[in-house]
């Protein structure tokens, strides 16, 4: 087998943390305790791999858009050395940037794994060694040309993922999507459903100058503190969790007219439900019949972190509006099916 050359990239996360007085801190300096704790399953060789640490290793919970583009960036730049990326990522908004990732890098044929862990490396039980043994074995040997999430046993579609357990081990679902592989006795990959090759085409726009807002809706939601977010943030762009198949209160009057008013102005708003198990439809009962004619899209079945990341990318791509509604309405990486 032809040597494969692997670069993990460590963005912080519990999986190169330790624990201080204050908590769980992601500390710098995660290549000695890869070398000294990530050893091969047995009977196995791991893939060659470099280390490459961003310079601000983060607790993901601390993860802003700009942090994006130094993910992109070590991606991009070290693109052609090497067969295959892994990202340690902290898992609390992972989803958010291996959907990101799979935006800004459209038709990479080098897999882009993201994993992490529930556990820290250096702890006893940590699922760390799992993880990361099975993503460079996956990214070496059984490469899917995609961005994905590797965790407890499963391989994820990036922009399908969505952390779904705050302790649980098993912390990854990808629930409107079937998971692309599993490492057990095996590693299998259901490669039917992998993402067909399409042109290559990286861009990674600069994230600081739109804003995005996210509104669950929920019963006695306030239309005037909506309204007043509307008003005083110039929203570019607002995802709106809805009930089940998209549901709206439109009793609440004020509420539908105060986002008819934000799209008259500009304001692009993508309906997504709040059900995990996802599907939007648009007049299906007659409490979103409006929806259409206000010109709010529907998001079909988009994970939160797959809809908010696709339109601050598209968004911050510069593309005119219209055509930032076309694409939301269509899958552009596997994000969505319609
Ligand atoms: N707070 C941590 C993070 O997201 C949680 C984890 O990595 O599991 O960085």
């Amino acid at each position: 087998m032809v040597d494969k050359q692997i670069l993990i990239i460590y963005t912080g996360g519990t999986i190169g943390m330790q624990k201080t007085e204050s908590g769980y801190l992601p500390i710098s300096g995660f290549r000695s305790v890869i070398e000294e704790k990530l050893h091969p399953p047995a009977g196995s060789v791991l893939p060659e791999y470099d280390l490459l640490e961003l310079e601000h290793i983060i607790d993901s919970a601390n993860l802003v858009p700009q942090n994006w583009n130094n993910i992109a960036a070590a991606v991009i730049d070290n693109y052609e050395k090497y067969d295959g990326f892994i990202v340690l990522h902290g898992t609390d908004t992972m989803a958010y940037s291996a959907s990101m990732l799979s935006f800004i890098l459209s038709g990479s044929d080098k897999p882009v794994i993201f994993t992490g862990s529930q556990i820290p490396l250096i702890e006893p039980r940590s699922d760390a060694q799992e993880n990361l043994c099975n993503a460079l074995m996956i990214a070496a040997y059984h490469p899917v040309p995609e961005v994905t999430v590797f965790f407890h046993g499963k391989l994820f579609r990036g922009n399908r993922s969505t952390k779904s357990k705050s302790t649980g081990l098993d912390a990854f679902e990808s629930p409107n999507y079937p998971w692309l592989g599993q490492a057990g006795p095996q590693i299998e990959i259901h490669t039917e459903l992998v993402w067909p090759e399409q042109p290559k085409h990286f861009s990674n726009p600069e994230f600081s100058k739109h804003s995005v807002a996210i509104l669950p809706i929920y019963p006695g939601l306030d239309a005037g503190l909506v309204n007043s977010i509307l008003e005083s943030s110039h929203l570019d762009g607002l995802i709106i969790q809805s009930y089940g198949v998209g549901n709206l209160p439109d009793q609440n009057q004020q509420l539908i007219d105060s986002l008819r008013s934000a799209a008259e102005s500009g304001c692009i708003i993508l309906n997504i439900s709040q059900c995990l198990q996802a599907e939007v439809f648009h007049g299906h009962y007659a409490c979103s019949a409006e929806l259409n004619e206000i010109g709010i899209i529907s998001g079909a079945n988009m994970t939160t972190e797959a809809a908010y990341t696709k339109l601050i990318f598209l968004l911050a791509c510069g593309l005119p509006r219209e055509d930032i509604q076309i694409r939301l309405s269509e899958s552009l990486v596997g994000e969505v099916d319609h």
